[in-house]
């Protein structure tokens, strides 16, 4: 029988996902469908995912905290970081892992000899992406709007400043982890703060995709090299594609599929 897939998301209709996994199912001959729901209540992720008879699902805004609590098992960097992005069912139990983090560290991996990075945002991209990039020797430091956000990365022992404090000093990436920019057309920081990094930047990433973002468009009136979050979001996929397809195939062989998606 067809396995079935999904993400779940409020909203969902814009995403990507569907697209991405039907065209590798198709392209590599899996018998599978991808399709996306819109899933208002997340306490109700795990009757869902029962009722529609899924395989697995991809996690969405703003239901990745759910998905951590509906999971039977968890794989070790999951457990750590307490977000889940993908889940597979196997003999009944529901298997969580996070694949976001994974893929922004193979998509940044291009920039050589850059290990001081300095993340705008401390929301829940940052969470699991400082994780991963401290795990692989990264000195992260990060600079959020609000004070709130940034006290369990002050715990875990990152350096953390608001606008109000922040020290400039070289960082070798600037990265927009928020989502500004993303609706409107605000920067994540006060320009003259930005002003203060980007010069001394090699390179600026922005997380948001499929647009240039007023945060990029600064980054190139200074002549830096740019990146989106188009590879992060591809990167994503194909390793949860993994997982789905319980490793039939490697990150080599989805690729050449998952990318058409990106041109469609
Ligand atoms: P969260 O809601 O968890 O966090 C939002 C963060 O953005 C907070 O730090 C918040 O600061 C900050 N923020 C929001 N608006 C502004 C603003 N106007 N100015 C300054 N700071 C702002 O979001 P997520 O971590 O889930 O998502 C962040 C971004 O990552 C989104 O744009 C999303 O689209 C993108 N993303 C991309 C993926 C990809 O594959 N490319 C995958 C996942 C996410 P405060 O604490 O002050 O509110």
């Amino acid at each position: 029988m067809k396995q079935l897939f999904a993400i779940f998301g409020n909203p969902v209709s814009h995403s990507k996902s569907p697209l991405m996994h039907n065209l590798s199912f198709q392209g590599l001959g899996y018998e599978a469908c991808y399709a996306r729901h819109l899933l208002e209540d997340g306490t109700k992720l795990k009757e869902t995912f029962f009722n529609l008879k899924l395989k697995g699902v991809n996690i969405t805004v703003p239901h990745k905290e759910h998905a951590y609590n509906a999971c039977d098992v968890l794989d070790t960097f999951a457990q750590k970081i307490g977000v889940v992005n993908t889940i597979v069912e196997k003999e009944g139990k529901l298997y969580g892992y996070n694949t976001d983090a994974p893929g922004f560290l193979k998509a940044i991996s291009e920039f050589k000899n850059a290990n001081h990075v300095l993340f705008l945002g401390a929301g829940g991209t940052a969470q699991s992406t400082s994780s991963i990039l401290r795990d692989e020797g990264y000195e992260v430091t990060l600079l959020n709007r609000s004070a709130a956000r940034l006290e369990k990365y002050k715990k875990d022992g990152f350096q953390t400043y608001t606008f109000d404090n922040f020290i400039p000093k070289a960082y070798d990436l600037v990265i927009n982890m928020t989502s500004a920019g993303l609706e409107d057309d605000s920067l994540p920081a006060p320009k003259a703060l930005l002003e203060s990094v980007i010069p001394q930047a090699k390179a600026c990433i922005d997380v948001i995709y499929g647009k240039e973002t007023p945060f990029l468009k600064l980054a190139k009136s200074y002549n830096k090299p740019t990146k989106d979050g188009s590879d992060m979001l591809l990167y994503q996929g194909i390793i949860a594609f993994e997982y789905f397809t319980d490793h039939a195939y490697t990150f080599d062989e989805i690729k050449p599929h998952m990318e058409k998606a990106f041109i469609l």
